[in-house]
């Protein structure tokens, strides 16, 4: 596959048992995409589309972001690349656009709460530009942030239908992406059936569900010990978002840090996991991981995990 000057493979992964597990990269600019695909990945799992609203005084136009959009998926034709809509607020505050972050800004106005919650036209001119591209060379795919109710959903997928029809009505190329929700709240993996309903896809962004089941910020060193998604209450919210997104036919990945731990890729399979996707740079290590695991040993182990009560009963059983 040729791509922006360099030639790029990828090789799909599969388990002994012949199941495919994509192999993702998460990306914040179009240059991190080029990285990721010369990398070997799969497609782009997580696009942090805020990174294209860093570095400037005045928020990206439709058409800037559509350009940075359509050149990832230059890279990415023909894969998957799942663009997650602004997710600002919490630990990426943007100065410009939010200027409030509240006294406890990973408890308050962030993510979808934030866009299109506070800001409608910005989300707006958003979305038309990840619609457009959608008409690319790339399988785009959109998801939403901090999703914690069935009417937020709603009225984010009302959204994104508006904005198709609004597209159509001026006769502008667009495409209607695959949709999902990041499961990042306890609230999603309660509501993990009812979202997997609506949507094609659920992903777990293990960063933020780690932080919000265990009430251990992820950015305090003082408690560090208790933001670790090997805590047996994650893993079980992990099992029952896997299982929840099955049984509504929605396939299921994961993007925090946790899926790009090449000592979990086992764990990760056998918990039934369908993509991982990761920093660029591990993204070798954790396909050739995937590689041939055992289905039976990774699920053993994954039933294992779910059955033990401490984190350090999960890591002997990992080690
Ligand atoms: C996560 O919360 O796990 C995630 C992938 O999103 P971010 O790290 O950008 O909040
Ligand atoms: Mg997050």
């Amino acid at each position: 596959r040729e791509s922006s000057g360099a030639t790029v493979e990828h090789d799909p992964v599969t388990t002994a048992g012949g199941r495919h597990v994509e192999v993702a990269a998460n990306v914040g600019t179009p240059r991190e995409a080029v990285a990721a695909a010369e990398r070997g990945a799969d497609g782009v799992g997580l696009f942090r589309t805020e990174f294209l609203f860093l570095d400037r005084e005045t928020p990206p136009n439709e058409d800037e972001q559509y350009e940075a959009l359509s050149e990832v998926c230059e890279t990415f034709a023909g894969s998957r690349v799942v663009v997650r809509t602004l997710d600002i607020g919490g630990d990426k505050p943007i100065p410009y656009v939010d200027s409030d972050p509240g006294d406890n800004p990973f408890l308050g106005v962030r993510g979808v709460r934030f866009a299109p919650g506070e800001r409608p036209e910005l989300f707006e001119e958003h979305v038309r530009a990840i619609l457009r591209a959608a008409a690319g060379p790339a399988q785009l795919a959109v998801m939403f942030p901090l999703v914690s109710t069935v009417t937020e959903l709603d009225a984010l997928l009302d959204e994104v239908s508006a904005i198709a029809a609004e597209l159509d009505g001026e006769g502008v190329d667009y495409a209607v992406p695959e949709l999902g929700a990041m499961v990042e709240t306890p609230a999603s993996v309660f509501l993990a059936h009812e979202f997997a309903d609506r949507l094609d896809f659920l992903s777990i962004g293990t960063n933020d569900l780690t932080q919000y089941v265990m009430a251990a910020a992820r950015d305090d060193d003082r408690v560090a010990s208790l933001h670790d998604p090997l805590h047996p209450p994650v893993l079980r919210a992990i099992a029952r978002t896997v299982e929840a997104a099955h049984e509504g036919d929605a396939w299921v990945g994961m993007c925090g840090e946790m899926a790009g731990d090449p000592a979990l890729t086992e764990l990760l399979v056998g918990l039934g996991l369908d993509e991982l996707s990761m920093s660029a740079v591990t993204v070798p290590d954790v396909k050739a991981g995937v590689q041939g695991i055992d289905d039976e040993s990774a699920a053993a182990l994954a039933e294992a995990a779910l059955r033990a009560e401490t984190r350090e009963d999960v890591r002997a059983l990992i080690d």
